[in-house]
């Protein structure tokens, strides 16, 4: 099954490539077949099943032998990896639901950010759309702590940015203010100081090696989208762990 599973994700992780490139373009990611950016030849089946296609033409495309970016399989993989962890972490059915919904929108978010500085608001709005809809139909979380999860989520990246005067994008926020509304307030909070960890280590590792300059940039969707992932996954487990280690249990 955790193997079905997998397959599964490696599969939505080839729409979520379709997703990635057309959605900044605004173009429809339903009608359409698959092209090559490079020659425009329509893909057919053989050449879209997820990373065999890729190692099997060696990276190339079959008609102009232009390289195909190794980001597509990355993303099938990182889909499958994704869906397995899921699967494996999460018991029960109608979670495993939520959570996936949710972090296939992330993995479209954390790309289109990582190319463009951006976040779409049509994503923000689709979080948004899935969490009030699971608030009505299948809750597991109280109204009270999916709006308070929305409230800490915005209210906090809005602070950092008036404090920090713009080092917080207008994105980032809405974003935490719709996956908190998923999340609940304390996994909202975890998330946040998970993705401002990783984010200050990763900040600082791409500023010493001078891959990043002082100044340029640096997409904050990814760290949250990771931050999301883990307090969905195992926060339980990371609170439980801080609360015995600091003695408060
Ligand atoms: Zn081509």
């Amino acid at each position: 099954m955790a193997l079905l599973v997998f397959v599964l994700g490696l599969l939505i992780g080839s729409f979520l490539n379709v997703c990635i490139f057309r959605i900044p373009n605004r173009e429809t990611i339903i009608y359409g077949t698959s092209r090559c950016p490079h020659c425009r030849n329509s893909l057919g089946a053989l050449d879209l099943i997820p990373v065999i296609s890729y190692l099997v033409l060696k990276g190339n495309c079959r008609f102009c032998q232009s390289p195909i970016s190794w980001r597509y399989p990355l993303v099938e993989l990182l889909t499958g990896l994704i869906f397995y962890l899921g699967y494996i972490s999460i018991g029960e059915l109608h979670l495993l639901i939520k959570y996936l919904v949710l972090f296939s929108l992330l993995i479209i978010i954390s790309f289109i950010d990582i190319d463009r500085q951006l976040i779409p608001n049509q994503l923000v709005l689709a979080i948004l759309v899935w969490g009030i809809g699971w608030q009505l139909l299948a809750p597991e979380l109280s109204w009270q702590q999916s709006l308070l999860g929305a409230i800490l989520g915005g209210g906090i990246l809005l602070l950092i940015a008036v404090i920090s005067k713009g080092g917080m994008g207008g994105g980032d926020i809405k974003l935490m203010f719709a996956a908190g509304l998923v999340l609940g307030g304390r996994f909202t909070v975890l998330a946040l100081f998970i993705a401002c960890v990783i984010g200050a280590f990763v900040g600082g590792f791409l500023l010493a090696t001078g891959i990043k300059k002082r100044k340029e940039p640096i997409p904050f969707g990814p760290f949250l989208s990771l931050g999301i992932f883990v307090a969905s996954l195992w926060g339980e487990q990371l609170i439980q762990l801080y609360l015995t280690g600091s003695g408060l249990r």
